[in-house]
Order: C-alpha cells, then sequence, then structure tokens
C-alpha cells in the first residue's frame, strides 16, 4: 500500500510537471502571428502520414534512417508496457495484462526484441557521434549544451532498455521460485539470457532487484518525459503537428507582406485606402506590427513550432551550399537560435508576467553576414525530415533589415535604387529600354 502512494504521487507529480512545461511551450509558440493553416485536411493529413509516422525523408540516408525507425517503433510501442507498469504501479497488481494469454506472450516478447533493437540502435548512435565523430554532429553550432542533450538522451534510452530487460529476468526468476505475487505471465525471448545472473542469488536479493528495476525503469521513463520540453527531443511529439502543418505551397514560393501589398495597390488606385498600421498583443504589451521580423513575435506561430521541432540533426546544414562553400550560415543554427530566443522572452514573461522589451532581439542571435550568406534555394526546407522551413525565418528577418533599419548589402542597394528610379533592377532609364535593338 505504502508503494502504491509513493508510486501515485511520484507519478501525478510527473504528469502535472510535464502540463505545466507543456502549457510553457504553448503559450511560447502562441507568441507568434497568427497564420490560418487548416485548409487541405486530407493533403496535411498525408503529409503527416508519409513523414511523421511513416519516416518518409528519413530513409533518404539509409543507415541513420533505419536505426532512428528502430528507436521511433520502440517509443511507440512500448508505451503499451509502460502502461501496464502504470496500473499495477498505482493499484498493487503484478503483470496485469498477464491474463491475455498467448497474446501478452506475442507482445512481450515483441517488446523485448524491439527493446533490444533500440538498446543497439542507441549504442551504434553513440559511436557515430563520440567515436566516428561524423562532421554534421561537430559544426559550430553544437556548442556544449546541444552534445550533452543528444548523448544524454541516448545514455538514458540504453539505461531504460536495459533495466527493462532485467526487471524482466529478475520477473523470471522470483516466477519461477514461486514468489507470491510473481505469477508466470509472458514469453521473454531476450531477457531470459541474463536469468543465469541472477539464478545464483537469494529470493530475498533477487526481490531488490526486481523492484529497483522496476523503480528505475518507470521513474526514469518519467524523468525522460519530463525533460522532452527542455531537450531537441521534444521532436518526439513534435513531429505530428509540426508535419501536419507544413507548407503546402511550393517550396520556393515567397509569401507577399499583405501591408507592402495594400499600400501598392492604394498607390495604384486612390480609390482603395492605404491599409492601417496594426499593433500585435504580445503577452500584455502592445508592439507595433513590424516589416519583417525583429524579433521571435514578429514570426508566424508554425516558425515557432518548427523551432521547438528542431531535432539539431543538420540535414539541412549538410545540404546547404552556403555552409558548403564556407559560408557564416546555417540552417540548423537558425533555428536553433530562434528557439534559444523564444526561450529567453519566454522567462521573461514568467518572470515580470508581462512582456518587457529586453533590449535584445533576434538579432541579436543571428548576425547580418548569416542572413545574407541564404540563396533561398531551399535545399535546407528539402532536406528536413519533418519539413521545417529555416528560410520563412531568414527572408522575414532580411525584410525587417532592409524596410526598418534601411541595412543591406552594396549590391542590392543599387539594385533597390534602380528598381525605385527606373523600374528595373538596371541601371538605364526606361526610356532606353529599346536601345539595344537598335
Ligand atoms: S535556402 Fe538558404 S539556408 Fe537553406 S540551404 Fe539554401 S542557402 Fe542554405
Ligand atoms: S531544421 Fe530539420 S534538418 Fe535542420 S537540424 Fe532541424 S530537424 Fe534537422
Amino acid at each position: 500500500m505504502v508503494s502504491q502512494i509513493i508510486f501515485a504521487i511520484v507519478f501525478l507529480a510527473a504528469v502535472l510537471f510535464f502540463a505545466k512545461n507543456l502549457r510553457t511551450i504553448q503559450r511560447n509558440i502562441l507568441l507568434g502571428r497568427t497564420e490560418d493553416r487548416n485548409d487541405r485536411l486530407g493533403e496535411r493529413m498525408g503529409v503527416m502520414a508519409r513523414l511523421a509516422l511513416g519516416q518518409g525523408k528519413m530513409v533518404v540516408r539509409p543507415i541513420a534512417g533505419i536505426l532512428h525507425i528502430i528507436v521511433y517503433a520502440g517509443f511507440v510501442i512500448i508505451n503499451l508496457e509502460v502502461l501496464e507498469i502504470v496500473i499495477d504501479g498505482l493499484i498493487g497488481t503484478h503483470r496485469i495484462f498477464g491474463s491475455m494469454g498467448i497474446l501478452y506472450d506475442v507482445l512481450i516478447g515483441s517488446f523485448e526484441w524491439l527493446a533490444l533493437a533500440v538498446l543497439v540502435a542507441c549504442v551504434i548512435f553513440l559511436v557515430r557521434r563520440l567515436v566516428l565523430r561524423i562532421p554534421r554532429f561537430w559544426a559550430n553550432e553544437m556548442t556544449k549544451w546541444p552534445k550533452t542533450d543528444a548523448t544524454l538522451i541516448l545514455v538514458m534510452e540504453i539505461l531504460l532498455m536495459g533495466a527493462f530487460l532485467k526487471m524482466n529476468a529478475t520477473d523470471q526468476v522470483l516466477a519461477g521460485r514461486g514468489v507470491e505475487h510473481y505469477t508466470t505471465a509472458g514469453s521473454y525471448p531476450v531477457s531470459t539470457w541474463l536469468r543465469p545472473f541472477f539464478e545464483s542469488m537469494s529470493t530475498g536479493t533477487v526481490l531488490a532487484f526486481e523492484r529497483g528495476f522496476w523503480w528505475f525503469h518507470i521513474v526514469g521513463i518519467l524523468a525522460f518525459l519530463n525533460y522532452l520540453p527542455y531537450s531537441k527531443h521534444f521532436h518526439i511529439l513534435l513531429a505530428f503537428p509540426n508535419t501536419f502543418y507544413s507548407n503546402l505551397f511550393p517550396k520556393t514560393q515567397i509569401k507577399n507582406m499583405p501591408r507592402v501589398a495594400g499600400e501598392v495597390k492604394s498607390m495604384m488606385d486612390p480609390s482603395i485606402p492605404p491599409p492601417e498600421p496594426m499593433v500585435n498583443n504580445v503577452a500584455g504589451t502592445e508592439v507595433p506590427e513590424r516589416f519583417g521580423a525583429k524579433d521571435v513575435f514578429d514570426l508566424t506561430w508554425k516558425n515557432l513550432m518548427d523551432a521547438y521541432s528542431c531535432t539539431e540533426c543538420g540535414r539541412c546544414t549538410s545540404e546547404c551550399p552556403a555552409n558548403l562553400t564556407g559560408k557564416l550560415l546555417s540552417p540548423r543554427k537558425i533555428m536553433m537560435d530562434t528557439r534559444d530566443r523564444l526561450e529567453e522572452v519566454g522567462k521573461v514573461i514568467d518572470v515580470k508576467g508581462k512582456w518587457e522589451d529586453d533590449g535584445k532581439s533576434l538579432h541579436s542571435y543571428i548576425s547580418d553576414e548569416e542572413l545574407w550568406a541564404c540563396t533561398t534555394c531551399n535545399a535546407c526546407t528539402q532536406a528536413c525530415p519533418i519539413n521545417i522551413d529555416p528560410v520563412g525565418i531568414i527572408i522575414d528577418m532580411r525584410r525587417y533589415s532592409v524596410m526598418e533599419e534601411s541595412k543591406s548589402r552594396p549590391a542590392l542597394t543599387s539594385m533597390f535604387t534602380n528598381v525605385e528610379n527606373n523600374g528595373a533592377p538596371w541601371a538605364f532609364g526606361p526610356d532606353k529600354r529599346m536601345d539595344w535593338t537598335q
């Protein structure tokens, strides 16, 4: 009974803490501008099924792709086993689903094979990161925390899978000895290899190990759950909505700015009034609508969801021609910086109860040099396994630099002047346009 009460308290605390963090992330994402992405629902479901459920883009790189599918399947399917542990923990039963007979054998057997496969996959992932040092995991933006985060997650998964198998091995030993409560249930094709380690121990010791592995496994899972919001691993949850709300327009299509389009229409037809400047409410503070993006709340909610969904895999950066030719730009860093800045803004709101300008902006994280290195080729959005769009952020930040700060590259400045004076990017007036025919 005491153990049930302790379990209920731990479980409830974990769920509540997770819910609180989810609400904070939801609030942060909704700091972004509104954008309607509830159209073409069938198409959206298809993209989500292909990319998030079917891992469609992951297998473009087959080794990492297949290993990732194993870990992903493990995460999804082993949740069934977690459900049993939670019910057992709350009501004091042992292997409550054991009465399912042969179906239970099949389930536990497949969980065990999957747990082994996940364990092996995680070890290979660690070797690729730490021993083979695959370059995209060691790029400049992969500072201490992103590297530690990735390693921590892999180690956690190895430990959790190990605890699951050892829990099953000790369970079999106890059931074999007819210990009260430990009914024989399930088939254990993998953990049975571990039985000899525990067979020679006294029943009390095996019992202590079994309880230890059981608690370690479930508390580890609850800790893992609560670690997700602080980690790039949050993509486990956000990959689904993020792919559902993908940009369905052609990748290279650049969206008009409604306010600028309204000004142009008004200039061309004086009967159309110019659009009124808008004011956005950012967590209790009025912020004037800007041309382009100065800070995270000038981006759309989808840009901000992208930032929380990024797995920091670096596939985008490894395909980026600017990065490959030695420029400072890395689309992965654009997403990591957006998330870092968003978290920073969120913390100000948490502390002050509303948004107060902290003297920084997204431009404090992302330099002009990075922004102007982008060719808008969209190789990054094409490469991203979950359709994240760093280019939309880059374009909006450039728009702010040009339209609000009058900052651009020298070559572009003369092009802008020509467009303004000549109605074309070239340095010739409209009266000279046909000279080439002479
Ligand atoms: S669109 Fe820009 S950031 Fe993306 S791959 Fe091309 S150059 Fe790199
Ligand atoms: S934007 Fe996509 S491809 Fe790039 S690091 Fe993030 S998840 Fe990977």
